[in-house]
């Protein structure tokens, strides 16, 4: 069955477990030899029901089963003069095998194609008008009333049939074709579904040399057309404007309609000399169907495209003159055009599809593949003599299988009623809000669109409540929370707006971006041409015209370092960990700088307020009273002298502070202590009173005790005691109540001092290093990055506090106390040797970092 030569394309796919072989008879090309995988699934093949039984009228196919590719099937016209020898069908009725003869003329040597075969969805030999009907269109039609597009196609050479199987003879009922079958089965299925409300329209249209032509526009009440029938497109497709199309309401009127677009066919060949085979005729039905029962929106249209091709013989070019040159030229382009437009569908990879270089694909365009279903007849000669043309029409009905079609159901939605049913489900949700909000209690409320007042309205309500004279905006309708939240906004941006525009009155303002105007500044010498302002070394836009502070002691140097303070100290607040200024806070992102300097009045009140709020973990870090670094020393001096240095520089803030917890802490301590020797004295006191008590006691048991009624009788002295045992024992739980308060306040103390400890060993560390080991340059470099600075040491062991001793040993008392006052030396020593060594340690960690 399946002969290949070198000019074949052979696909192979399996169907239902079966493989066929499918074989185009086309020219060999790179696209159809190359065909990808994907495409072999879209080729997949599902037999159609059929009995295979050849030359008889009673048989074959009775549905198409396939979806999503076009349905090709073969009619052969029949006659006495079947080429058996040419022409031989498969014997599942669905393959067709031409079989043409060497041409002896070309030579020996011959690479002729002689053998080509086909595989369709069925062929119709000696078919009946009602089982071509039955087999072609049924099923399409049927779905055209779903919602489905459909188009039937019939190709072929003149005479091959074409007419007969779509329009049939109009003087026998019997051959009639699938035009007035699909019209009776549309009227018929009407009745048969009373549930809709279904409009027929039909239109007849003729292409003839790239003309169109109302084939019903001679209907005395159509009227002669004033403009010409052209091809127009909208969003909703293509349509054909001047084409008249008519409502039909029974099948009668459809027939008439019918009739008169085909005598006028027949007229127009007389008349205007007009060969009919070379004309394409489209007879569309258009269908629309509301539903009875719902009141749905949703509505569904579809409509039948019924295609007369004109005649695809090859017309002769040599000896054509004329109007049947004009004719074939015209011709063989749309029937090459079709051709083109249907290899463009078959190929996936394409999504330009050339419809408009005709009328005929330009008026098809939304009924060529994509959502419609698709269905072409080949009508053929089974004569020898027409065998080239025969073969011809083959290879159209190949390619047209290779379009793949995705068939979908054209709903639309009527816009009228639509509005009518939200209308109605309106009102009927603003009654349901009513009911309620009579329920809930809630006052009458308005959830029209708000008016100019109410907004006006809901813009004061949040201005009061930005001001604080609102506490809360009362929550009424998701309307008013909407328009609370626009009024937001507005108000944000009018602030926006007033907050820049003061700042412009009082500062000058430059864009980082505007590069004119920072030149001009820079030109003005107001800024460096690193674009910082002048008096910021590192570029922090504070303070046009103040020199560095480290040239320039005084008031204004001052203020500056204030407001770095304030900076540093926000930034710390926020979680940033270098204590010494504002230099890992780059504010210099922001896209304006201040070129004008604040007055010291607001730089003073800042700081103020920072020195209100500030507590141990914001001290400001920098003295107060600086003053200009002196040159660098050539050897660093020791660090305990350096630090006695930083204490009173630099530091000297921190140490204050660090004092003044330390004495809060110390006097804590010694009240501390004084109330535990007092809790000492009680105790022993009552010891002495209890040893007291038992003597009496025994003393009392030796004389023999009184008793009265069962009450032992003591005599005064003991019952002194017993009254100062109470008497102590109850001082003694108050002192010791004492006590633990005072330990919970020592605690909390020794935290504050020795986070304050700390803080004051970090500074020193970062001021030590940046004194007497970071190179100045490297200084400057190293401002703009982070917090952690190299060279950092723990020094927190090495350098002697002083103070701390007496600290330590308070501690210790704390501590100790239970152990004994023996402990106390012990514990004193082993403090003291710690100390040592790590001085001892860190001395020469330093020795080594100052010969590195
Ligand atoms: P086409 O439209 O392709 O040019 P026609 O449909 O006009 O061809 O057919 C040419 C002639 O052949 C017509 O007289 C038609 O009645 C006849 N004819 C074509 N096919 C059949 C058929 N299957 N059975 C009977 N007569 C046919
Ligand atoms: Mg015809």
């Amino acid at each position: 069955m399946t002969i290949t030569t070198n000019h074949h394309f052979l696909i192979t796919c399996s169907v239902l477990g079966t493989v066929l072989d499918i074989e185009g008879g086309f020219k060999r090309d790179k696209r159809h030899t190359a065909l990808p995988l994907k495409q072999l699934v879209i080729w997949e093949l599902k037999p159609i029901e059929m009995m295979p039984r050849k030359n008889s009228n009673k048989h074959y196919f009775t549905r198409m089963s396939t979806k999503k590719k076009v349905h090709a099937f073969v009619r052969v016209r029949p006659t006495d003069d079947f080429a058996h020898k040419m022409i031989r069908y498969g014997d599942d009725n669905k393959t067709i095998d031409i079989h043409l003869e060497k041409d002896t003329r070309r030579g020996v040597v011959n690479n002729q194609q002689t053998d080509w075969s086909f595989k369709v969805d069925g062929v119709l030999h000696d078919a009946s008008q009602d089982l071509v009907y039955e087999t072609v269109a049924k099923d399409l039609v049927s779905q055209a009333l779903d919602g489905y597009n459909g188009t039937i196609m019939c190709y072929g050479q003149t005479g091959a049939g074409k007419t007969y199987t779509m329009t049939g003879t109009t003087e026998n009922y019997k051959h009639r074709g699938i035009l007035p079958r699909a019209l009776q089965q549309v009227f018929r299925m009407i009745e048969e579904r009373p549930t809709h409300a279904i409009t027929v329209r039909v239109s007849y249209l003729e292409i003839y040399n790239e003309s169109l032509f109302d084939l019903l526009s001679t209907l005395p009440y159509v009227g002669p057309s004033v403009t010409p029938v052209t091809i127009v497109e909208n969003p909703q497709g293509v349509f054909i404007k001047g084409l008249s199309v008519h409502l039909t309401s029974q099948e009668e009127d459809a027939f008439s309609l019918l009739f008169e677009g085909e005598t006028n066919r027949i007229i127009a060949s007389h008349t205007l000399n007009k060969n009919s085979s070379r004309s394409h005729c489209i007879f569309t039905i258009y269908l629309e169907a509301h539903s009875r029962t719902l009141s749905d929106e949703k509505y569904i249209t579809s409509k039948i495209n019924l295609v007369d091709l004109a005649g695809s013989e090859r017309l002769g070019k040599s000896g054509s003159e004329g109007r049947i040159l004009k004719e074939a030229t015209y011709i063989n382009k749309s029937l090459s055009f079709l051709e083109q437009a249907i290899i463009a569908l078959g190929d996936q990879k394409r999504d330009h599809i050339p419809f408009r270089q005709c009328k005929l694909t330009h008026a098809l365009k939304d009924s060529l593949g994509g959502n419609c279903n698709m269905v072409l007849v080949t009508n053929i000669y089974g004569e020898a003599a027409q065998v080239e043309e025969t073969l011809s029409s083959l290879r159209f009905a190949s390619r047209m299988q290779m379009v793949a079609t995705e068939p979908a159901i054209n709903e639309k939605y009527d816009a009228e009623r639509m509005v009518k049913n939200l209308e109605k489900e309106l009102a009927l949700l603003k009654q349901e809000l009513a009911i309620h909000d009579s329920l809930a209690n809630r006052p009458l409320v308005n959830y029209d669109p708000m008016d100019e007042i109410q907004i006006a309205e809901i813009n004061s309500q949040v201005r009061r409540y930005l001001e604080g004279t609102l506490d809360e905006i009362d929550i009424i309708s998701l309307r008013q929370i909407q328009e609370v939240f626009n009024q937001f906004r507005v108000v944000l941006s009018q602030q926006e707006q007033e907050v820049e525009s003061s700042l412009r009155r009082k500062y000058t303002l430059i864009d980082k971006n505007d590069f004119a105007a920072i030149s001009a500044v820079q030109k003005a010498g107001l800024m460096d041409a690193d674009g910082h302002l002048v008096g910021e070394p590192d570029g922090q836009g504070f303070g046009l015209g103040v020199v560095p502070f480290s040239t320039k002691p005084g008031r204004k140097s001052r203020s500056r370092k204030t407001m770095k303070e304030q900076i540093s100290s926000l930034a710390r607040k926020e979680g940033a960990s270098s204590p010494v200024s504002g230099k890992d806070v780059d504010i210099s992102t922001s896209k304006t700088q201040l070129t004008s300097f604040s007055k010291d009045g607001d730089v003073k009140d800042m700081l103020l307020r920072d020195r209100e709020t500030s507590n141990i973990e914001t001290l400001p870090s920098d003295s107060p009273k600086e003053e200009p670094r002196p040159p660098r020393p050539s050897t660093p001096p020791p660090k305990p002298v350096a630090f006695e240095d930083f204490k009173n520089e630099r530091g000297s803030e921190i140490n204050r502070i660090f004092k003044e917890n330390k004495s809060i802490l110390n006097e804590r301590r010694k009240r501390a202590s004084e109330t535990t020797q007092r809790i000492n004295a009680i105790k022993r006191e009552i010891d002495v009173t209890k040893e007291g008590l038992n003597f009496q006691k025994s003393l009392r048991e030796k004389q023999g005790e009184y008793e009265k009624k069962g009450l032992i009788i003591i005599d005064e002295e003991e019952f002194l005691l017993i009254l100062k045992l109470k008497d102590l024992k109850k001082q003694y739980r108050m002192e010791y109540q004492d006590l633990r308060d005072l330990r919970a306040e020592i605690q909390y103390c020794q935290h504050l001092v020795d986070q304050c400890r700390h803080r004051l060993l970090t500074e020193f560390d970062i001021w030590y290093n940046e004194s007497f080991f970071i190179p100045e340059d490297m200084q400057v470099a190293l401002k703009t990055g982070s917090s952690i600075r190299p060279g950092m040491m723990p020094v927190s062991r090495i350098v002697s506090l002083g103070e701390d001793d007496q600290d330590k040993f308070s501690q210790l008392q704390q501590t100790m106390l239970p152990e004994g006052p023996d402990s106390i030396s012990f514990y004193n020593a082993k403090v003291k040797t710690e100390q040592k060594h790590s001085y001892l340690k860190t001395t020469m960690g330093l020795q080594q970092t100052h010969r590195k």
